[in-house]
């Protein structure tokens, strides 16, 4: 039985197309994650790491907790991190990270506000129609026997509002989960604690909500069972594309991508291209490489191949060729160009010329050949 999540049915919700390759196709992504997640799962470690120092009381100083920080960011580091907002570097997302840290920890020390009863505690959910579901809570409080308290970092630059935590579905599921697993808990705070801004924001749910919940989740899962099964799981671009770890192997940004070859090359391609060498030698190394994408668009059959950093489309070029000087094509269209008064010496730029209408323009088409070729355009991605 799929066991479903919070966060699978938000990837079902803000793109199908996403959920089919995560979840349904098993894909693994050729982009990394993003310097965003990064940050989170580091402050979300170190936070753990004190919480556990509390529970076995032996409370980090603020000192240690930095250098925990710290050795974690260093020791996790992947190399396919990826930031996207050109604006910031890595080391301005490390140094957010740390400040959050820094200032939770002054805001709660000494961490006795409640007892420490779980930990990144991942919790099972029975929904009424016998589908399950499991969620990670980052902390579990408990105030009393009947009053726990499930906590939730968060690292997003935008601070929800009351009236949105008052309907959120993840941390309802949460409670939901401590309710079926603690039956003797009676009032179940939730609070979110923003750490860019210092702030909590807090909310309950009551067993009415909570039951709508549930159907509303049941319902929600069925419309993504019948989309799978009906193969009906579309791309939905959005803001979130930048974002997303399948970028590279999602249609609507070059098609799937199936061999490192192509990247390389693309990668190259932009290179020689903003490299300073002499420009007949460009020339000449950008026309081996523009065939060779050619020629991996027509293996692939597509049109758009994309590197690291830019996207090579390989266009459709239509060009109209004149007759050769000389030949009966040629003398006929002489003939036709005086009896229109006009005399055009560059043949080649007979349909650019200002004079010359388009009624004119079609009598003309005739005399040229169409030739086709194709050529590759380099954009940043
Ligand atoms: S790039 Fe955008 S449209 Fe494509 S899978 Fe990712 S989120 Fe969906």
């Amino acid at each position: 039985m799929v066991v479903y999540s919070h966060s699978r049915i938000v990837t079902y919700e803000n793109c199908p197309y996403q959920y089919k390759l995560r979840y349904v196709d098993k894909v693994v992504p050729l982009l990394g994650g993003t310097i965003e997640s990064y940050m989170g799962g580091i402050v979300h470690e170190a936070l753990e790491w004190l919480y556990d120092t509390v529970v076995n009381h032996d409370l980090a100083t603020k000192e240690e907790l930095l250098s925990y920080y710290d050795q974690r960011w260093v020791s996790r580091w992947k190399e396919d991190t990826r930031v996207i907002k050109s604006e910031f570097d890595f080391d301005h997302y490390k140094k957010s990270g740390r400040d959050y840290v820094e200032k939770y920890y002054e805001r709660y020390v000494p961490f006795n506000q409640a007892v420490t009863i779980g930990l990144e505690k991942r919790l099972y959910i029975d929904l009424p129609d016998g589908k399950k579901m499991s969620g990670i809570i980052d902390r579990l409080d408990k105030k009393s026997k009947t009053h726990f308290e499930v906590h939730d970092y968060k690292t997003s630059s935008r601070l929800i509002e009351q009236s949105q935590a008052d309907i959120d579905r993840q941390l309802s599921l949460y409670a939901m989960a401590v309710h079926q697993h603690y039956p003797e808990v009676e009032t179940i705070d939730l609070i979110w604690h923003f750490v860019k801004f210092d702030a909590e924001v807090k909310s309950i749910r009551n067993k009415n909500q909570l039951q709508e919940l549930a159907l509303e989740t049941c319902t929600k899962i069925d419309m993504i069972e019948t989309a799978v099964a009906d193969s009906d799981l579309p791309t939905s671009k959005s803001m979130l594309c930048d974002w997303c770890e399948y970028r590279k192997q999602c249609p609507e940004f070059g098609k799937t991508v199936d061999s490192e070859e192509i990247i390389e090359v693309i990668d190259k391609l932009v290179s020689i291209t903003q490299s300073d060498i002499p420009e007949d030698d460009k020339v000449v190394i950008l026309k081996t490489i523009e065939d060779k994408i050619k020629l991996f668009a027509q293996q692939s059959r597509q049109k758009t191949l994309v590197g690291t950093t830019h996207k090579a489309t390989v266009e459709d070029v239509f060009e109209r060729i004149p007759p050769d000087q000389g030949n009966l094509k040629w003398y006929n269209l002489q003939t036709e160009l005086k009896n229109m008064n006009l005399e055009i010496g560059d043949l080649s730029n007979v349909f650019h010329t200002p004079e010359l209408s388009e009624k004119q323009k079609n009598s003309l088409k005739g005399y040229f050949d169409i030739e086709r070729s194709t050529k590759v355009v380099l954009e940043k991605l």
